[in-house]
């Protein structure tokens, strides 16, 4: 059985699932089939895993402009001269912005606020970068910023407090936009929850 104390015993095997059941979505036991997986198959997985993990801890930085990841900083989004510098769009992590860039639909520039405001756990809106966000909106010429926080409470408390920042700023020419909310493709009305259902009612439109 692998416990902390055997994680002490300098056993390079349990170091090693130790510090795979510590990765999102994984337990013990998934670390344990992981670290035999690469132990096996050592040339095809483990080898390639390792260089690969050393690229990105020598190479990965951090976007100062928008908190993407990148290999370059400026990111390759914030310096390529075919995306519009003038619209923000605010996403909660880099994931978010990955999906949207998946989604081939979105030519402006982003803010990645690698989180959202928790009182219990201690984010402010200094972590999630907020006072830059608010300089690039004053120093830049930015026509929309559109907020793409998830649909959970503290997604859209974290919109409604950047909103509301925005709004003390009184920037009559910076348009505030956010991503309507509603009924998914090929989704049906019986199987929405009553949160959906109500705000895609909200957001219904003309046809
Ligand atoms: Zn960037």
């Amino acid at each position: 059985m692998f416990n902390q104390q055997s994680n002490n015993n300098n056993n390079a095997i349990e170091q090693l699932v130790y510090s795979l059941s510590r990765l999102p979505s994984l337990g013990t036991r998934s670390a344990r089939r992981i670290a035999l997986h690469l132990l096996r198959r050592r040339e095809a997985t483990l080898l390639p895993l390792i260089s690969n993990l050393q690229n990105v801890a020598d190479n990965i930085k951090i976007c100062q402009i928008c908190r993407n990841f990148d290999v370059n900083d400026p990111c390759n989004i914030c310096t390529n001269h075919n995306r519009d510098k003038s619209i923000i769009c605010v996403v909660e992590d880099v994931a978010d912005l990955w999906a949207m860039e998946r989604s081939g639909l979105y030519k402006g520039v982003y803010h990645v606020l690698g989180g959202v405001l928790s009182a219990i756990d201690g984010i402010t809106p200094e972590h999630l970068g907020i006072d830059k966000l608010l300089k690039r909106i004053n120093d830049c010429h930015i026509r929309e910023l559109i907020l793409a926080t998830n649909a959970t409470v503290d997604g859209q408390t974290t919109a409604h407090y950047i909103n509301d920042t925005l709004q003390l700023l009184n920037k009559t020419d910076l348009k505030i936009t956010k991503l309507a909310q509603g009924i998914p493709i090929g989704g049906e009305l019986d199987y929405l929850d009553d949160g959906t259902l109500a705000a895609a009612m909200k957001a219904r439109y003309a046809v």
